[in-house]
């Protein structure tokens, strides 16, 4: 990352360091270590090396302000970030977007049913958390809905996921229960949500933070005529300290360009495993003394975490231009 100034003929005072909390397209709000909200444009070159980006600064970005002379606040230099997380601005393009930065927690919401979010889904978003870096937890919303079969299949996903070493919490934003444990859980954490649509992710975002009425429910006519007020990630504070982050939609997360031999290291089980393989390249795909595969059949491995690694491993494959990996059994 640059911190090279533009060759610009205002001067500048810098005013001092501060977090963006939101990105509204021409323009970065951005929350002074005093509490003050300043609106700043960017000053100077902050690409990435060797990432095209639509946003060089992210929500989360912690920054240095200036105030030029023509009394106009800027963003002057961005500090380093711990972590971001991008993705690819359209699926044919080569420009991506800075979601967020400097995080400390991912959380993805999901549900058994209305709408039902599968396996895949949710291994796709955790393995995307290990690429980037982020710790990753998992939210199961809607559990006032449950009946004994999916009270079950809760149960399982939560012995599955903790026992890789994902926190899992059920809750119901409609209700209420379950919020104290994951309230506790995200204080002083600065926490990405996501969630596919109708998951209730905006529910659970008025009942962590009182007051957010404005997001639930159907899209309003606000957000029908500003298309920048759909596509923008957001930062909202947590009355107990720290703050979720909302990014709108989830199209494009997990698009991470995996390369084939890396997909196994963000399935921490298999990772852990495949060092009992015999050639440090396995894939896993049936290559003799794989250690994976007897893993998966003895059940120490989870199935669906396996499913879930090969459809990633294919897809890798085939933007590696490599030949398809097909399930051994
Ligand atoms: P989003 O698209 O993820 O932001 O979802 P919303 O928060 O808009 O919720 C989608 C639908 O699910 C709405 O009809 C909500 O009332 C409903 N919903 C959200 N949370 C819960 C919950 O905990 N229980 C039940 N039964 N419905 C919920
Ligand atoms: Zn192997």
């Amino acid at each position: 990352m640059s911190k090279k100034k533009n060759q610009s003929p205002v001067t500048s005072q810098t005013i001092g360091e501060g977090r963006v909390i939101r990105n509204t397209g021409s323009s970065y709000i951005v929350r002074l270590d005093n509490g003050e909200e300043l609106q700043c444009r960017i000053k100077g070159n902050f690409r990435i090396k060797g990432i095209r980006t639509t946003n060089p600064v992210a929500v989360g970005d912690i920054v240095t302000v200036a105030k030029a002379s023509d009394d106009a606040d800027y963003i002057t230099a961005i500090s380093p970030r711990t972590n971001y997380i991008i993705r690819r601005a359209s699926n044919l393009s080569k420009e991506s977007h800075i979601l967020a930065s400097n995080l400390d927690l991912a959380i993805l919401v999901a549900t058994l049913r209305e709408p039902v979010t599968t396996t895949t889904f949710i291994d796709r978003f955790l393995a995307t958390a290990e690429a980037y870096s982020v710790s990753a937890a998992l939210v199961l919303n809607k559990e006032d809905m449950w009946d004994d079969d999916d009270r079950e299949l809760a149960d399982a996903l939560k012995n599955l996921y903790t026992s890789i070493g994902y926190p899992v919490f059920f809750v119901s934003a409609a209700t209420g229960i379950g919020l104290k444990p994951l309230k506790e859980f995200i204080s002083n954490k600065i926490t990405l949500l996501v969630g596919n649509s109708g998951v209730g992710k905006s529910s659970l975002i008025n009942a962590l933070v009182p007051g957010t009425e404005l997001r639930t429910g159907e899209i309003s006519d606000i957000h029908h005529t500003g298309t920048h007020t759909t596509t923008f990630s957001e930062m909202i504070d947590l009355p107990e300290g720290g703050a979720v982050i909302d990014i709108p939609g989830v199209r494009g997360f997990g698009t991470i360009d995996f390369a084939p031999e890396e997909v196994g290291h963000f399935f921490p089980e298999i990772f852990r495993t495949s060092r009992d393989c015999r050639y440090s390249d396995c894939k896993h795909t049936g290559e003799p003394g794989c250690a994976v595969i007897p893993a998966v059949e003895e059940h120490y491995i989870s199935e669906s975490r396996y499913a879930s690694y090969l459809s990633i491993l294919e897809e890798a494959s085939e933007e590696a231009g490599a030949d398809k990996y097909r399930k051994p059994f």
